[in-house]
């Protein structure tokens, strides 16, 4: 089946084909490195790693750059009040950024291009467009004439003549010396004596943030440009906007972009988690046990962090939990939902360490058969879904539904050889996406309540023999409240997180 994607330039769902059959280049809009980045930065970065592990899983190779912006208005006034250079002032955040990656187990991408080591390939682009009409020099700025550009617009929908009117405050302080308030900066002079500066044709300056993906996308990939562009929904206007301008300007014959993918934000209590509103979570927050304690103690999280923290849960579950809902679809981050996402893993898990155990066993079990139907299905209800614009919810449907045939069958005692392999196959398939759940034969019950939930569980079992039936369902009850859900099969009680 074709895989589908939803781009936002023609708003439509569209066949997806790279320029090459069998490699895709992705080019994704990076962190500005003043800060550390906040969970919703994370939203955009954990929905580019569902897409390569996705596009890998489908055959593909890989050839992806995000990039590091670091060179702007805050880090030169921050690098500045600390006392120090943009190299030094933006190196721990780099390194902090590179750290939170790995910890929520996104994987390496092929580049890692910094707006001050591609400043010759910006030059170069400028260069183009100054030469035929599209850039203009100003006191010092280059700027980008948008009224040379016919096509301004394409990407958010947005009619040129309307921008005149709509000049809210988006538009930069040194307006005086444009031409036309839509004119955006290219390469900007030094405006304070001590920042740092690079020599152009121009005159020295720094160069503006659009087009720093520009000329990276140029200098990596050609003329060929990129299958895929992605980024949050807020850089749709003007960043991409201006990236297609400066591009399409500079090289017309150009591809640039094949299509444009932008994931919607992560939101708290209803507006969008951002540095700006105050809002957020750094994913340090919840990485950090100082941190964690924190908040915890200022009240702004309960003490289900640190729970998650001390039982090595918390980066799975936020990792379930920011892949788990659509890219295109608002993220409410909740703590509930925090919750929710650990006791999934917990439930699929303990399917896994349930078939791993009978796997070893067992065996060596005989030879391997085909797997039972429903496997397979499951395995190519999960594709499909991600086949259609990486449609998460219908694939994890999908693989909870495979979860609780399992389990029937292994209650049955009917699932056979074929079966726990194709299961365990199956779910190994779904971890190249997730990269949630543990292969290696865990302890009987790694479970972090294990001993607490095991001697309630064998409480009441005694009560129900002593047809004490009010304490029975009473622990029950206490479980429930626990995500615990117990099965009684012919021989034993088996207990599972939700
Ligand atoms: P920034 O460092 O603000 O330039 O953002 C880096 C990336 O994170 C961009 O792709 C943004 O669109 C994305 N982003 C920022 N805030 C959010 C949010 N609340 N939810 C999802 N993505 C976001
Ligand atoms: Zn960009």
């Amino acid at each position: 089946m074709a895989i589908r994607f939803f781009n936002s330039l023609t708003e439509t769902k569209e066949v997806f084909e790279p320029a090459e059959p069998d490699r895709v280049r992705i080019y994704s809009c990076g962190p500005t490195v003043y800060n550390y980045n906040h969970l919703g930065n994370f939203r955009a970065y954990v929905f580019v790693d569902l897409l390569r592990r996705f596009l890998r899983l489908r055959g593909f190779g890989l050839d992806h750059s995000v990039n590091i912006t670091d060179v702007e208005d805050k880090i030169i006034e921050n690098a500045h009040r600390a006392g120090l250079s943009i190299e030094e002032f933006t190196a721990p955040y780099i390194e902090a950024f590179l750290e939170d990656l790995r910890y929520l187990k996104l994987e390496e991408v092929e580049h890692r291009p910094r707006a001050t080591r591609s400043i010759p390939a910006m030059i170069e682009l400028m260069g183009r467009l100054h030469q035929n009409g599209h850039a203009y020099q100003s006191q010092g700025n280059v700027y980008f004439r948008l009224a040379s550009d016919p096509g301004y617009g394409r990407l958010s929908h947005i009619e040129p003549a309307a921008l005149r009117q709509a000049a809210d405050g988006r538009f930069e302080a040194d307006e005086y010396s444009k031409e036309d308030v839509r004119d955006f900066a290219l390469w900007k002079a030094p405006a304070t004596d001590y920042e740092q500066r690079w020599e152009s044709p121009w005159g020295p300056g720094r160069p503006g943030w659009h087009l720093e993906c520009s000329a990276m996308i140029r200098q990596i990939y050609g003329a060929a440009g990129v299958d895929i562009h992605t980024g949050g929904v807020d850089l749709m206007f003007p960043h991409h906007e201006n990236e297609i301008a400066q591009s399409c300007c500079a090289y017309p014959d150009d591809r640039f972009v094949g299509v444009w993918l932008h994931n919607e934000h992560l939101l708290v209590e209803g507006k969008k988690m951002s540095k700006s509103l105050g809002n957020y979570f750094m994913l340090r927050d919840f990485m950090e046990p100082e941190r964690a304690r924190a908040i915890v103690d200022q009240g702004r999280a309960p003490a289900l962090i640190l729970d998650l923290l001390a039982s090595d849960r918390m980066a799975g579950a936020l990792r379930y939990l920011l892949i788990g809902t659509h890219y295109r679809q608002k993220l409410n981050f909740t703590f509930d939902g925090l919750q929710g996402a650990a006791n999934a893993i917990e439930r699929l898990q303990g399917t896994i360490d349930r078939l791993l155990r009978i796997a070893t066993e067992t065996a060596p079990l005989e030879g391997q058969g085909p797997a039972p139907s429903f496997v397979k299905g499951a395995i190519e209800e999960f594709t499909a879904a991600l086949d259609d614009d990486l449609n998460i919810s219908k694939a994890l449907a999908a693989v909870f539904e495979l979860n609780r045939t399992l389990n029937q069958a292994l209650d049955r005692n009917d699932l056979g050889a074929d079966g726990v392999h194709s299961g365990i196959e199956a779910f190994r398939m779904v971890n190249q996406i997730l990269d949630v759940f543990s292969f290696e034969l865990r302890e009987v019950n790694s479970d972090p309540e294990h001993d607490a939930i095991d001697a309630l569980v064998t409480e009441r079992n005694q009560a129900r023999a002593n047809r004490d039936f009010a304490r029975a369902d009473e622990i029950r009850n206490l479980l429930r409240q626990k995500g615990v859900t117990l099965e009684d099969t012919a021989t034993e009680t088996l207990w599972r997180r939700d």
